[in-house]
């Protein structure tokens, strides 16, 4: 039988339980606070009595709380390390490439495989066929454990064998997230400084978004070759719409942070005479 050990029963690891019971696995659980197992010991878990006897359980053991801190509690604890011994710890616990390479250091000390990954999706989305979740470590291992992990999401995401790989790839991505909230709610400004409806402005952002996504993949692509020659957007013509931005925001009397952040840094690429390169060449100025 297909069995797997969870240690962690926040909304996530309640929901990667129930998608491991669900599809036939022996699950054992162990939870600082055991109450929260008891759903889930009805269903048909086994509640371990310590995180050492739940790794000692299954030979796949997967972690999932609140943040390294609290896992590194729970792993350094007396006899869970040598718990581990021989079986494979996968991590979808939250952290920085840095949480990773120690974590992954820790777990070969102990002769553990590990693995770290990061979901990319709220609890009500796991378990679907395109739930993305991002997934570093030794390809041996990864193999070990795709199975398992598949049943978590179809859009497993593997970036190959450096272990910070899936939190770089998260963070990455929550930085053009956050980028894309500032800008949201500064437009939200600018329409309600105008009378406009934000709600109608969300709508007309959510049409454009799979074509703007599609440009910035086009972005990466440029800045990951190398050659800046204009393909798709020159420079200069988002150093005039950032200035227009600023402008505007100074004559309607609403904040102005977010533009001049970003004229600025936009003036910064032109004045060093990438006006005439694509708007990924503002990387450049990133990179100084
Ligand atoms: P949560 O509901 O807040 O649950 C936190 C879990 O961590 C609980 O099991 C809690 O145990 C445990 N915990 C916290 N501090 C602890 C400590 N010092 N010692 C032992 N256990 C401790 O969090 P969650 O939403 O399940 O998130 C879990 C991970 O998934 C996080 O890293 C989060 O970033 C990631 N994630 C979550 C979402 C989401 O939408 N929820 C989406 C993507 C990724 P107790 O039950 O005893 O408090």
């Amino acid at each position: 039988m297909k069995e797997i050990s969870i240690i962690g029963l926040g909304s996530m690891g309640e929901t990667i339980a129930r998608l491991y019971l669900r599809s036939g696995y022996r699950v054992t659980l162990w939870n600082r606070t055991a109450s929260k197992a008891q759903p889930l010991v009805q269903e048909g878990a086994v509640l371990a009595p310590s995180a050492a006897a739940a790794a000692r359980a299954s030979a796949i053991v997967l972690m999932c709380v609140y943040d390294y801190k609290a896992a590194d509690e729970i792993l350094h604890a007396q006899d869970v390390g040598a718990a581990l011994a021989g079986r494979l710890l996968i991590q979808l616990t939250t952290g920085s490439p840095q949480d990773a390479r120690d974590s992954a250091a820790w777990a070969r000390q102990q002769d553990a495989a590990y693995l770290d990954g990061a979901i990319q999706a709220a609890p009500s989305q796991m378990g679907q066929a395109d739930t993305p979740i991002l997934v570093s470590g030794d390809n041996a291992v990864f193999r070990r454990a795709e199975a398992a992990l598949r049943i978590l999401g179809g859009n497993i995401v593997y970036l190959g064998d450096k272990i910070g790989s899936a939190s770089t790839m998260d963070l990455a991505t929550l930085s053009y997230i956050y980028g894309a909230v500032l800008g949201f709610m500064h437009g939200a400004r600018i329409a309600e400084s105008e009378g406009i409806d934000v709600a109608a402005y969300g709508a007309v952002v959510a049409d454009i978004s799979p074509t703007f996504g599609a440009f910035l993949k086009h972005e990466g692509g440029v800045i990951q070759s190398g050659d800046f020659t204009i393909s798709e957007s020159p420079l200069r013509i988002s150093v005039e719409a950032t200035q227009r931005l600023l402008q505007t925001a100074r004559e309607a009397g609403i904040n102005s942070e977010f533009p001049a952040y970003a004229s600025g840094l936009l003036k910064r690429a032109a004045d060093a005479g990438y006006g005439g390169e694509e708007l990924a060449a503002l990387i450049k100025v990133l990179r100084q």
